[in-house]
């Protein structure tokens, strides 16, 4: 293979990027599983896999193969062709989700965009002319306008007004909040919120994912659509497949990303039930949505997931982070929170500089939310000793930090 590496960028070095992300003074040349390797060879354990996207780890060889061998032979035709991989990655997603219909986009922002437009057309085909959402507090949809007016995120909406209107505010976990707003809308079509939210420091409702089946009921009670950003949680993230497999309700409308292309940006919209059927013909459509290449990744990175059985995997191993972690730290004051691989440690105080000094002193690559939120979203398919590698590095940095 030729080499074409790139000199690393010094850090006062001036570029021509925007200047939209905080970086850290560090690149990765190279990734193996759940290692980041840089140019010098530096290992680097990945308890984050860029943000929950490379949920079977770093150049996993199926992923790698399919990607080669079909940009090798053929990219894009556009959606005006039968596209068999589309179609094979369609029955697959349907397989693991139980949903009916699904639409291909490239990114999670986009996938919501998808998801509120199905709400809209659900409302005004009812004769509803200016239909609402009920969102969540502490929400994250993405960074269009449309999902930054639902994000319950007043940052990522600074600046940015007018926002899209239609969207109705509730605290999350809330039930007698969505009962109260249903009593004072009666243009409602739809709620959307995440299983678990991410961003928001890895919450899940008071009441645990039996607020997702109370949710459920309120929406079959008001004929609203019951939808679910899974862009974070979903593709064996949380140990199901998808988060609200830990209960026995099914959504309406589904959305994810992430974890689906493990790498490769593609992005989905999944409909079931009474939301089947609202995008037809000319209603809704993506350029790069659902391509060859797109759709073989997807196909292969779900059928590597069943083969590995990375799902009950996400759940043993990250149930056993989980634990090990509340015992070790058990006098420390924290509080650990998480299903799966999507696990949060809240600190007792703002812990930002912690990344740093995970990734300089131990190696580790994590992130911080909400202020005081180790995030980790190792590999779906991280091994147990690779977990008590993680579990060493973490206890050893919190232990010393508190
Ligand atoms: C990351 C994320 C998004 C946005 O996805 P992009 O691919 O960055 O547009 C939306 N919702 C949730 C829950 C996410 O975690």
């Amino acid at each position: 293979m030729t080499d074409i590496t790139l000199a690393p960028v010094q850090p006062d070095q001036p570029t021509h990027l925007m200047a939209t992300y905080g970086r850290q003074a560090i690149s990765f040349v190279r990734g193996r599983g759940a290692y980041l390797y840089t140019q010098d060879g530096t290992e680097y354990l990945d308890a984050l896999t860029g943000i929950a996207v490379c949920g079977l780890g770093h150049a996993h060889p199926a992923i790698a193969e399919a990607i080669a061998e079909q940009a090798a032979t053929l990219v894009h035709t556009s959606n005006l062709f039968e596209i068999p991989w589309q179609t094979a990655a369609a029955q697959k997603l349907a397989e693991v989700s139980g949903m009916e219909e699904i639409f291909f986009s490239n990114s999670g922002a986009e996938s919501n965009e998808g998801a509120i437009k199905i709400a809209r057309k659900f409302g005004t085909q009812q004769g509803i002319s200016l239909p609402k959402i009920i969102v969540a507090e502490q929400s994250f949809h993405g960074r269009t306008l449309a999902t930054l007016s639902a994000t319950g995120n007043k940052k990522v909406q600074d600046g940015f007004a007018p926002l899209v209107e239609g969207f109705i505010r509730v605290p999350f976990g809330d039930i007698e909040a969505i009962q109260e707003a249903a009593l004072q809308h009666p243009d409602i079509v739809a709620i959307l919120i995440e299983p678990i939210q991410g961003e928001g420091g890895i919450n899940t409702a008071p009441q645990g994912f039996s607020y997702l089946e109370e949710v459920r009921h309120l929406c079959n009670q008001h004929n609203w659509l019951m939808m679910l950003d899974e862009i974070q949680t979903g593709n064996g993230r949380t140990g199901k497949y998808f988060a609200y497999q830990h209960t026995n309700i099914i959504p309406d409308v589904l959305t994810t990303a992430k974890g689906l292309g493990n790498g490769f940006p593609v992005g989905a919209v999944m409909t079931q039930g009474k939301a089947v059927g609202l995008l037809g013909p000319g209603s809704h459509g993506s350029t790069y949505g659902g391509t060859v290449l797109g759709s073989r990744v997807v196909y292969t990175v779900i059928d590597t997931i069943q083969k590995e059985n990375a799902v009950e995997n996400a759940a043993v191993v990250g149930n056993y982070i989980v634990d090990q972690l509340r015992t070790q730290l058990a006098d420390k004051g924290v509080q650990v929170r998480g299903f799966g691989m999507m696990i949060g440690i809240q600190l007792p105080k703002d812990c930002t500089e912690l990344v740093a000094i995970a990734r300089d002193e131990y190696k580790l690559i994590i992130n911080v939310t909400a202020g005081s939120v180790v995030r980790l979203l190792p590999p779906i398919n991280m091994t147990q000793s690779q977990a008590d590698i993680l579990l060493e590095r973490l206890v050893a940095l919190i232990t010393n930090y508190l």
